[in-house]
């Protein structure tokens, strides 16, 4: 093997067994010959199966595998963005490790990329196997995203794409800790390309993102990328004056006709609607604020337990400081 592949392909793997076999498989089938230079990059998210077993078996008997074992589990960004940092080819494709993305449009992606195409995103034209809720809430969190940020993220994509060493080189200089990944290489700019695909149910295994994590990673997603949430508490602000300014002019002009209006419900009523609209502001505010406060105290994004061939340190490189 040359010292350094065409192409990366960095796979996130978090209790994946079943996957990774049929996985490097496939990956190998679909670019033998269309890559000079193929490296199969597993990221094992702190698995409690037998994922890194399997990984370190298919290390050993073929020399285009790696692996990178976490020392715990540090979720599906920070394991792509050990991949990324680990990759040594000159282009890296991302890819799930379930087959829900299929290996064989990354001679696709390539292609786009041998065109010029700096980043080369794969968009979803349909997907199978997933609950219509799933489906229905990521179409929504997409286009939700795509209006409130000035972040041109194209909608219906994932983390599928392959980038190139410009974009590369930028993303890896990207020193923040909350990684909305499919935002952040939107963000770094440069020709980007589409191409459309089929998204399949998963080969084996369920999914890793419940509800609790879906959730948390759309508000990753849109506090990284967007304003928006604290400028509502403005917006909010000015239009509740408003209103009440109104209301008073109105209460005092009864007052005055000698017209008396018991207050009790509407009392309690801007009451509530005040300390119900001032705690959603607060809380909003805590989010940034948490973010900003992880953001400060600059902890590694991951902590590397093992490395296939050795080569990846404990402790990840070290970012530009800002
Ligand atoms: N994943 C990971 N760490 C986690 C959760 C998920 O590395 O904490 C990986 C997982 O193994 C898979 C990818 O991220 O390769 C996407 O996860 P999944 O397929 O469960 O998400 P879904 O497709 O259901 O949104
Ligand atoms: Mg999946």
């Amino acid at each position: 093997m040359s010292e350094r592949p065409e192409l990366s392909v960095v796979i996130p793997a978090f209790n994946e067994q079943d996957n990774v076999e049929p996985m490097a498989e496939r990956l190998v089938a679909a670019l033998e010959g269309v890559v000079d230079g193929l490296e199969v990059l597993f990221v094992d998210d702190g698995s409690s199966d037998a994922t890194w077993e399997r990984v370190a078996e298919l290390a050993r008997r073929d020399p285009r595998v790696r692996g990178i074992r976490f020392a715990r589990n540090f979720g599906h960004q920070a394991a792509v963005t050990a991949g990324v940092d680990a990759a040594r080819g000159t282009a890296v494709v991302i890819i799930d490790a379930d087959l829900q993305d299929p290996p064989e449009v990354i001679p696709e992606l390539v292609a786009r990329w041998r065109e010029g195409y700096e980043v080369v995103y794969a968009q979803r034209e349909h997907r199978e196997g997933e609950t219509a809720f799933k489906k229905a809430t990521a179409a929504a969190f997409y286009r939700i995203l795509r209006a409130i940020t000035n972040v041109d993220i194209p909608v219906d994509t994932g983390d599928f794409r392959l980038m190139g060493p410009d974009a590369l080189a930028a993303f890896r200089a990207l020193p923040e800790r909350n990684r909305f990944i499919r935002g952040l290489v939107s963000w770094v700019g440069f020709p980007q390309a589409a191409v459309r695909y089929q998204r399949h149910a998963r080969h084996a295994g369920e999914t890793k993102y419940p509800l609790r994590k879906m959730v948390r990673f759309a508000v990753d997603g849109i506090t990284s990328f967007s304003f928006l949430p604290l400028r509502l508490a403005t917006w909010t602000g000015f239009g509740v004056s408003l209103l009440a300014f109104l209301y008073i002019l109105v209460v005092i002009t009864l007052k005055i006709l000698g017209i008396n209006w018991p207050g009790y419900t509407s009392l309690m009523a801007a009451i509530l609607f005040l300390g119900g609209v001032q705690l959603i502001m607060i809380g909003i505010l805590g989010e940034y604020l948490g973010r900003v406060f992880d953001e400060v105290k600059r902890r590694p994004l991951y902590l590397v337990r093992d490395s296939t061939d050795r080569s990846v340190g404990v402790v990840p490189p070290a970012r530009p400081v800002t």
